[in-house]
């Protein structure tokens, strides 16, 4: 038995997640790779993209059937990623369809008739959305948030800016966290679902280092009047909602990182059994081998930390610290593993148009969103 089939018996996901990884495979196969630069600055090109993965069935994997959805387990998501981040279209879009995260917080605090009203356009692509919870002074620091959403009769009027948000330009929906009362931190943090065409709420495209068709926005609420009916769960309930989907959350990262290092290294592999230097390929030197066999072996220790996550996760025992490891360590292999398989490329590795260069760019998000290293390093060590 070779490595490749013993992991696929030891593997932690089920034949229905095995079955969705075929589909989101031959998506990306299909849909992904072969046009990736047509996604960069045409927001059009990339909603018809989540509408054709509707039409797939790759989206909203998690509603419930209750709702029109195949209610199936929340590691599809992480599936996706992992597919997503083997994917070498994956290094131009971004987070892209990793966004349908959000669909989480809609199930975890909207109401029925928000359930009811959204989910067919969710699974259809019709309708994306995203979280704007970061604002320019308040990122690792999160509680310090400045947005407020003040109540007036049968009204909230949401005013502030949010920065870095996945998926922004093109979300129909908004999970926008502010403050109903701003003289508390964590506890004063609600939800509101926003439509982002209600009057007084601007957005704006932000150009990230890697991913080139990042869909990244910064937002603008000025005097946004929603319903009473858009807060999710109740006043000082953000925190909680948003937790519902920090462990999904760190998983999917991780995949990604996993699957972006996986692609790193069989770019370079390939790369080094052609390329010939003082008569010889490249992966005949010694040194190549040991780096070769490092990075494999970097990759196979994240493979088993990720499926032993996954393992825990579905037994109800991956805990905070658990998650943040797994936040940690992953990304920071993945770092070591593309930085390695860079310099195998020699100069070509520093070309724009190479995949690997936009790997080594890409990969670099990972450390530093949902929490950098060092919030989850914040995270383990209060664990001890
Ligand atoms: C491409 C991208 C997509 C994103 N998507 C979203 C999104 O969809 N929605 C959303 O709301 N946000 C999103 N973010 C925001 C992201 O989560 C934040 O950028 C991140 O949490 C870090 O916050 P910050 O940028 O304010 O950095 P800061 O908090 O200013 O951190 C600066 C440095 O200080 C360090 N630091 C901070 N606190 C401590 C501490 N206590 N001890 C030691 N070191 C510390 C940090 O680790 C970092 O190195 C995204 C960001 C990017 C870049």
């Amino acid at each position: 038995m070779n490595a490749d089939e013993s992991n696929a018996q030891l593997s932690p996901f089920t034949e229905e997640e095995e079955m969705y990884r075929r589909t989101v495979r031959a998506f990306f196969d299909r849909e992904l790779d072969p046009h990736a630069d047509k996604f960069i600055g045409d927001l059009d090109y990339d909603r018809a993209f989540w509408r054709k993965a509707g039409a797939a069935g790759i989206l909203g994997a998690t509603i419930p059937e209750a709702y029109g959805g195949p209610e199936a387990s929340g590691i599809c998501g992480v599936v996706l990623s992992q597919e997503l981040g083997r994917s070498v279209g994956g290094a131009t879009v971004g987070s892209s369809l990793g966004a349908d995260i959000a669909t989480h917080i809609l199930f975890a605090g909207g109401s029925d008739v928000q359930k009811r009203k959204w989910a067919p356009g969710i699974l259809s692509g019709e309708v994306t959305q995203c979280m704007p919870l970061t604002e320019a002074d308040a990122g690792s620091d999160a509680t310090a948030i400045r947005a407020t959403a003040i109540r007036d009769g049968e009204h909230y009027v949401i005013n502030g800016s949010k920065i870095y948000v996945s998926n922004g330009n093109k979300a129909h929906l908004l999970y926008v966290v502010a403050k109903t009362d701003p003289t508390k931190r964590g506890a004063g943090m609600s939800m509101f679902l926003v439509e982002a065409d209600t009057p007084g709420v601007s957005r704006s495209r932000m150009t990230p280092m890697g991913y080139p068709a990042y869909d990244l926005a910064a937002f603008h609420f000025h005097d946004v009047r929603v319903p009473a009916d858009s807060l999710f769960l109740g006043e000082g309930k953000a925190l909680g909602i948003l937790m519902t989907t920090f462990a999904l959350d760190r998983l999917e990262i991780a995949a990604r990182a996993l699957g972006e290092a996986e692609l790193a290294f069989q770019l370079a592999l390939d790369f080094v059994k052609v390329r010939k230097v003082f008569g010889q390929p490249v992966f005949d030197f010694q040194n190549t081998q040991f780096k070769l066999a490092e990075m494999k072996t970097d990759i196979e220790v994240g493979r088993a930390f990720l499926h032993d996550a996954i393992r825990k996760y579905r037994a109800g025992a991956f805990s905070i610290a658990d998650a943040a490891m797994t936040k940690l360590w992953i990304p920071e292999m993945s770092d070591r593993v593309i930085d390695n398989a860079l310099q195998m490329f020699g100069g070509s590795g520093f070309m724009e148009e190479m995949p690997i260069s936009k790997l080594y760019r890409a990969n670099r998000l990972h450390r530093l969103y949902a929490g950098t290293s060092e919030i989850q390093k914040i995270a383990i060590a209060r664990a001890l």
